[in-house]
């Protein structure tokens, strides 16, 4: 057996190579940096910056590189050696203070949504100490922000940090309120569930549209999908077994927790759940999972697909974003105390949540906008795209005798009243019963389950930890001028209760009725990320995020402005990958069949003579069939090729060309795909061109 403990962190800059590398005074300061965001001095700088290359080249590493978050959603690092010439044509090897601080990539072609003329070249990348450097692939990897020379965020990790710092301050404000003097600073913690599907690398290469765009185009289903359920939580294969080995052990030398890893409910689909840290940490090492999925699958013969939605009709993949509050003494403002002060302070923190996901729904369902998502949600297995919270029978029992001024007899018989007596334990699996809730309370944090598999979690934490941030500002603003803090605090969680409740949804959110309800209650249901986006832009937005310092107005726009670029270039490419499919590989194999089924029939009516007539029914029907369907495809090809060179028109904005994405391109791919998978089921598999679902879905044995 390997040693894991040996094995942990070893490629990791962490506090303790930190605390054995470094002179005392250095790590003193260092640590100040890290925990208070204290800058660093340059000759500070200078000390780690060569501790760090040291103990990267005794863990055999050449380079390094400033590793960032840019708008791309994947991560981005430009490899330098530390090699320096001397005298003599020899070299050094060296990494200065500046160089670890600061870098510039040339940085010119990531999205910038106008925010920075591509003449502008050079974007430059800073320090992100809060998040350990590390050893990929031989490049010692130093976290970064990525920023504009006008210091607008071009990345995603910089408001992902504003916001941490947002909510910081806001729930500080309210620690002290009840007391609590110990607490230096509040953190929000982050686990996130990762799903993913492996299938034989083989299969991928041959399907343009997986290696294209992640996604099969087309499709006809297999004659067994998930309906058994028979691979939820199943024996894991031997060649899934040896890469989710190896991905552990990869994942632990880069100190993440990697801890659960299980077969999900869709044949070929996985998860895999780490133990949660704190937000940053966790979307940086997310990124890093995601990365470490796709290369180790490959040196298993296998590809990972990432995708929210690789095959149509069994379930997609997502990511579950287990999210709490916590102080740096450990306290989780998200747990129930066992003292009536705890829960008084435990109310608040629930109730501050439920406004802040009423009121900023719109914004929460941007955060989990994309085109891929759009295949999921409101599909039969993800959340709807309805925002709702679902926190339990118990709890909401609670909060409705609040609300009404009652008693509350808990199933402990124990009374409750706000500031007052006791909240009644409430077992934790109750909590966590309902699994299609988008945003679940599970017993001391919230799981927020609309995320895409594909996504970087940095963009959902920076709206959940702003929108909470803003409820607990008003909550503070309130409670500080208070005269009578246990019943102005009793007065503020009942309103709160009355006024937000509306977005508390225990029941079955795929239901049909659940839509009904939702809007009979004025919840918003925005289902494409069309629909969703311009919440994004809204005065309200604007009015939230500049307040706390997450995002600029300029940030905002330029951020909009991506998405909306970015939803109709996965759409043009999808529209162009079946274009070249169809035209590349279906429409030559339906020929190819026709063709031989005609000369079949043409030598059987040929040797056919007198009396001895042969039946030719089955060549007549599917060359009949076929060359219809052929036709119908040529008829819908040529529909979707039009609507796409419409694309080219000028339209009014980015909206307007997305809506015309949504509403034409899309639905013309929709029409040609139907018309293909009937061919696919009709066709000879020795002239289908490509791999098919059962192929795929079944070709990891
Ligand atoms: P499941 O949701 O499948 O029932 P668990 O309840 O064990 O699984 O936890 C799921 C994820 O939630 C794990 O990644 C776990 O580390 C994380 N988690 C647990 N406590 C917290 C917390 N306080 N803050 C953030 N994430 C947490
Ligand atoms: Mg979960």
């Amino acid at each position: 057996m390997k040693d894991v403990t040996g094995l942990f962190g070893s490629m990791v800059f962490n506090d303790a190579v930190m605390q054995a590398r470094l002179p005392k005074d250095v790590y003193r300061s260092l640590k100040k940096t890290i925990s208070r965001g204290t800058p660093l001095e340059l000759d500070v700088a200078n000390v780690v910056a060569t501790a760090m290359k040291d103990w990267a080249i005794d863990k055999g590493a050449t380079h390094f590189t400033h590793w960032f978050q840019p708008m791309t959603g994947v991560t981005a690092e430009k490899h330098d050696s530390f090699i320096s010439p001397t005298e003599g044509g020899k070299i050094i090897m060296e990494f200065s203070g500046k160089e670890l601080v600061r870098g510039e990539p040339d940085a010119s072609s990531f999205p910038s949504g106008g925010l920075r003329a591509t003449f502008e070249a050079r974007g430059y990348t800073v320090w992100d100490a809060t998040s350990y450097a590390f050893i990929k692939d031989g490049t010692l990897c130093v976290p970064t922000a990525f920023c504009s020379y006008s210091g607008e965020a071009l990345d995603k990790k910089t408001p992902l940090l504003r916001s941490m710092e947002a909510i910081d301050k806001q729930a500080m404000r309210i620690l002290k309120l009840f007391g609590n003097t110990s607490a230096k600073r509040v953190i929000t913690t982050v686990g996130p569930e990762q799903e993913y599907f492996l299938i034989d690398k083989e299969m991928y290469l041959k399907r343009p549209d997986l290696v294209f765009t992640g996604r099969t185009l087309f499709g006809a289903r297999p004659p067994k999908g998930q309906e058994l359920e028979d691979h939820y939580f199943g024996s894991i294969k031997p060649r899934v077994s040896a890469f989710m080995k190896e991905l552990d052990e990869e994942l632990w030398k880069l100190g993440v927790h990697a801890k659960t890893k299980h077969n999900e409910v869709a044949p070929a689909q996985h998860e895999l759940a780490p133990i949660f840290s704190t937000t940053n940490i966790a979307t940086d090492h997310n990124q890093l999972t995601m990365e470490l999925m796709k290369s180790i699958a490959n040196k298993h013969g296998m590809a990972c697909l990432l995708h929210e939605k690789p095959f149509a009709g069994v379930n997609g993949s997502g990511k579950h974003n287990n999210w709490s509050i916590s102080t740096d003494t450990g306290l989780n403002l998200l747990e129930p105390g066992d003292t009536p002060h705890e829960n008084a302070q435990f109310l608040l923190v629930l109730v501050a949540v439920i406004k802040a996901i009423d009121e900023y729904q719109d914004l929460l369902r941007v955060s989990a906008a994309s085109a891929a998502n759009d295949h999921r949600l409101g599909a039969n297995e993800a959340p709807p795209a309805i925002i709702s919270m679902f926190i339990g029978d118990e709890l909401m029992g609670i909060l409705e005798a609040i609300e009404s001024g009652a008693s509350y007899k808990g199933k402990k018989k124990l009374q409750m009243e706000v500031g007052v007596s006791v909240l009644p334990p409430f077992p934790k699996d109750t909590t966590d019963r309902n699994r299609t809730s988008p945003f679940a309370f599970t017993g001391n944090k919230f799981e927020f389950r609309m995320l895409g598999s594909a996504f970087s979690i940095a963009g959902p934490n920076i709206v959940l930890n702003t929108i909470v941030a803003e409820v607990l500002r008003q909550f503070a603003d309130k409670l500080e001028k208070s005269k009578n803090f246990t019943k102005d605090l009793a007065d503020l969680v009942k309103k709160t209760v009355a006024d937000h409740k509306r977005i508390v949804f225990n029941g079955n959110n795929y239901a049909e009725e659940w839509v009904t309800e939702a809007k009979k209650r004025g919840l918003s249901n925005l289902r494409t990320t069309v629909d969703a986006l311009p919440a994004f832009i809204s005065k309200k937005s604007a009015d939230l995020f500049t307040r706390h310092h997450v995002f600029t107005e300029g940030e905002i726009h330029s951020r909009y402005e991506i998405m909306m670029e970015g939803y109709c270039k996965v759409l043009h490419i999808e529209a162009l990958t079946m274009i070249d499919m169809v035209k590349g590989k279906i429409m030559p194999a339906c020929i190819e069949y026709q063709n031989e089924l005609a000369k079949l029939l043409e030598r059987k009516i040929s040797i056919s003579c007198g009396n001895m007539e042969i039946d030719t029914t089955l060549e007549k029907h599917l060359l009949t069939e076929i060359s219809k369907l052929s036709a119908c495809m040529l008829k819908k090809l040529t529909a979707l090729e039009s609507t796409v060179g419409k694309t080219k028109d000028k339209y009014k904005d980015a909206l307007a060309q997305a809506s015309f994405y949504r509403d034409s391109v899309f639905t013309a791919m929709s029409e040609l795909r139907l018309i293909v998978d009937e061919l696919e089921t009709l066709s000879s598999k020795k002239y289908w061109p490509l791999p098919t679902y059962a192929d795929m879905l079944f070709s990891v044995i």
